[in-house]
């Protein structure tokens, strides 16, 4: 590692333990997994899974096999799955015992019958319309001879309690459990945790609640945020009343200002959208973003304070419910795009 970089994400492994401790105790007899796929919402994926085993936590989530191989072997008596499945060319890391892949259609099926079966799991689609076999592929006997772990299904509308989507796909998972033999049922995400007992079935599989997002009011209060972060000031400098400030000169300084310029920007997934409503903090004080957030600079606005100087940090607000609304980004976004750039230290 050079030597430090100027922005850095801050990452709380409390937070973190005590996001999945809530979660586990939500999900009442059900084991709590964790979805760590895309480096675990972008913010380190071997950290995380260290100290959710730590804390008890048995089934980890990755997407693909590329992931489960990062990642590598698991401490003992934890389970990897990979949610894609199985390809062809990905057998080999199956067969090596390296992860348990959810088999999410027809094919996949076949193949891993084909091989010889082994442990597998089973992803039905109960209405997302995304991954999974069907009803009626069940129905056919599909499954027959298979040596499933879990049957799971993926909420399409989970963050809508009220989205009759919800009873719909309850329901006719439940069907499905009393005809598929399996050691685990498993349906629940993180909003659907919040959404009562009977989606909890044997095992939940949360990601975006152990990261700070809040997807449902039941979690406001009881989640923290995961990540923190911060960028140094590059250079502090004053704009006379009628200056223009960033790229299309959309700020217009009415008086005199003060003015940082921080070490982030879009491609840091500080994102565009955060231009003139984003603030950046610092001893309780916060400092408005001020015209557009531009690919590594973002410029906010210091005349409050006139004691923060040229390489001073600010916390750059990053509540991740707050930065949606703001930035109209969702919540999972914001996290996955946070980029490579940052400094990452677990605290
Ligand atoms: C990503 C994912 C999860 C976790 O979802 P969150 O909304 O982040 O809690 C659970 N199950 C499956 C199949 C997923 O793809």
């Amino acid at each position: 590692m050079i030597a430090s970089l100027p922005s850095r994400l801050i990452l709380d492994r409390s937070a973190l333990v005590e996001n999945w401790r809530w979660l586990s105790r939500v999900s009442g007899k059900a084991a709590c997994g964790a979805a760590v796929k895309a480096d675990g919402y972008g913010l380190g994926a071997a950290e995380i899974v260290s100290a959710l085993s730590d804390a008890g936590c048995r089934d980890f989530f990755v997407a693909t096999w590329a992931e489960a191989l990062a990642l590598g072997r698991l401490p003992d008596g934890a389970m990897l799955s990979v949610l894609h499945g199985v390809r062809d060319n990905e057998m080999m890391f199956a067969r090596a015992g390296l992860a348990v892949p959810v088999l999410n259609s027809a094919a996949q099926v076949a193949r891993w019958k084909a091989a010889g079966g082994g442990l597998c799991h089973v992803m039905v689609d109960t209405g997302m319309t995304r991954l999974g076999v069907s009803a009626a592929d069940i129905a056919s006997g599909l499954l027959d001879g298979l040596m499933i772990d879990t049957l799971m299904s993926h909420m399409a509308c989970a963050d809508e309690p009220d989205h009759p989507m919800n009873a719909k796909q309850l329901s006719l998972f439940q069907s499905l459990c009393a005809v598929v033999d399996a050691c685990r049922y498993s349906l629940a995400n993180s909003a659907a945790i919040c959404l009562g007992g009977e989606y909890s079935f044997d095992l939940t599989r949360p990601g975006i609640a152990l990261y700070g997002g809040i997807q449902s009011e039941k979690a406001e209060g009881h989640i923290r945020q995961v990540a923190r972060l911060e960028a140094e000031i590059l250079q502090i400098r004053t704009a006379q009343a009628g200056e223009t400030i960033g790229y299309n000169a959309t700020y217009t300084a009415d008086a005199d200002m003060r003015i940082a310029i921080l070490n982030i920007g879009y491609a840091d997934g500080y994102r565009r959208g955060f231009s003139s409503v984003g603030q950046a903090m610092a001893d309780n004080q916060s400092f408005p973003v001020i015209g557009r957030v531009s690919m590594d600079l973002t410029a906010v606005d210091v005349t409050a304070v006139p004691n923060i100087n040229e390489g001073d940090w600010l916390a750059v607000d990053y509540d991740l419910k707050r930065a949606s609304e703001q930035s109209g980004i969702s919540q999972y976004e914001l996290l996955t795009g946070l980029g490579r750039r940052y400094q990452r230290q677990w605290i």
